[in-house]
């Protein structure tokens, strides 16, 4: 009897002493383990879509829709706990008005975007990568407008502009290298970006396209397929590098390898880092696979012509960047960067200088640096077509506009966006009529 009540007793305790510790795993472990937190939000407004992305502490179950009047769209995330603040967007942006949620049964967190009329969302999960956590990247795409043709934006034939596409590495979610002083690639390579576009916009007979306008992210193969769209004669990748060794500094400029050719170390370790932004830059998974243009041109699409001349560029590119700027190699490397592998067109990738050295940070950062390094690269480009016979020497030093057949002074003064009489004066005209191979004087802007 004593033994059986000792017994009884000590199995109570078991039970007891079972239950106490399930149900602290359970308590200290339900939080963490059975809900996603979403730990942040942030937003992008591209040209063409606005992002938003939210951080997960790891991965779950979503669904998304719309309702209309007034324009919703509602995004359901399940088991999912909201922690992050929605006050810093800049809100309301050119689709998104305002963004809201609210607690659900069986612990569904709804979000809630006040969207404009026609706006359209598109959405992914993209897996933890090494420098980014869980995310659901949800895109609002604005109601499509009249499709813009490349033909209306780039004029055809013989004596159309010479087109450069001017792409600035990294942007939005992929800030890219950053400096001591947090100044981070994406942004230096954007305002030299822009100051590159403005000197070859001034000049007649060149136009420039920036691959990237503001801080938003273009996947690799969206950005090869645009310098494709627009039917570029060049393209200048802007980067700026970073190293453990806070001394190195100086400029490298890369051309793609020829597939084959074994890239050196160094350059294949750089195509590596900078090929891996659509992970951080939250590139769709798998997008735009079964394109077969853009399966082309990641493809082996690289002809010779555009590697010789490419070659041919990045010389004079550090020839140009040579006295101004601190040079890391003096002859231009190779290596497979993705978004090089575009096309027969020169294409060249610039890495201005190293983030990584905090004096070189200081100077990236300055205006008046950026404003030498887009001189440098627009000489480079002169240069580059003045070899390639696409601009005169002339023309190079004197601003001068040789008449083609069907030209008028009305059409040519349109071309360049002067007046006629502007034409006529500098010219001296008593008249309006031109002769075929006649040359005439440009105002300088
Ligand atoms: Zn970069």
């Amino acid at each position: 009897m004593k033994n059986l009540v000792k017994k009884r007793v000590s199995h109570s305790n078991a039970s007891l002493f079972a239950f106490v510790f399930y149900a602290l795993i359970f308590f200290a472990a339900s939080p963490a383990m059975a809900y996603t937190n979403i730990n942040d939000i942030r937003m992008w407004t591209a040209p063409d879509h606005t992002r938003l992305v939210f951080d997960l502490s790891k991965s779950t179950k979503y669904e998304i829709f719309r309702l209309h009047k007034p324009e919703r769209i509602v995004i359901d995330i399940a088991n999912s706990k909201m922690q992050a603040k929605s006050t810093s967007l800049a809100l309301p942006d050119a689709v998104l008005l305002s963004i809201r949620h609210g607690k659900q049964k069986n612990g569904v967190t709804r979000i809630v975007l006040d969207v404009k009329e026609g706006v359209s969302p598109r959405s992914f999960l993209l897996k933890k990568s090494s420098k980014k956590p869980h995310r659901l990247v949800v895109d609002l795409i604005p109601k499509q407008k009249k499709v813009i043709k490349t033909k209306d934006v780039v004029k055809q034939g013989k004596h159309r502009d010479i087109i450069i596409a001017v792409d600035a590495g990294h942007g939005g979610e992929d800030p890219g290298a950053t400096g001591k002083n947090k100044l981070k690639e994406k942004t230096v390579t954007l305002a030299v970006a822009k100051k590159l576009a403005r000197l070859i916009n001034a000049r007649p007979g060149m136009k420039a396209v920036l691959i990237r306008s503001g801080d938003y992210y273009v996947s690799l193969k969206n950005r090869v397929r645009k310098v494709r769209a627009i039917n570029a004669d060049m393209m200048i990748s802007i980067h700026a590098d970073a190293i453990k060794t806070r001394s190195v500094k100086g400029a490298s400029v890369y051309t793609l390898s020829e597939s084959g050719a074994t890239p050196d170390r160094v350059a294949a370790a750089l195509a590596a880092k900078e090929n891996a932004v659509d992970e951080i830059g939250g590139a769709r998974p798998e997008q735009e696979v079964t394109d077969p243009l853009v399966r082309g041109i990641l493809g082996d699409m690289a002809k010779r012509d555009g590697l010789d001349s490419s070659e041919m560029l990045a010389n004079l590119m550090i020839k140009k960047l040579t006295g101004t700027f601190p040079i890391k190699y003096s002859q231009p490397k190779h290596a497979r960067f993705a978004v090089l592998t575009t096309l027969e067109i020169p294409c060249i990738l610039v890495e201005m200088d190293y983030i990584s050295n905090p004096k070189r940070e200081k100077l990236l950062k300055s205006n008046a640096h950026q404003k030498k390094l887009a001189k440098a690269m627009y000489k480079a480009s002169v240069d580059f077509f003045t070899r390639m016979g696409r601009i005169s020497p002339q023309t190079a030093t004197a601003h001068i506009h040789t008449v083609h057949q069907g030209e008028s002074l009305w059409s040519i003064a349109k071309q360049y966006g002067v007046s006629v009489s502007s034409l006529k004066k500098l010219n001296q005209f008593k008249h309006s009529t031109l002769k075929v191979g006649q040359r005439i004087r440009l105002p300088q802007s």
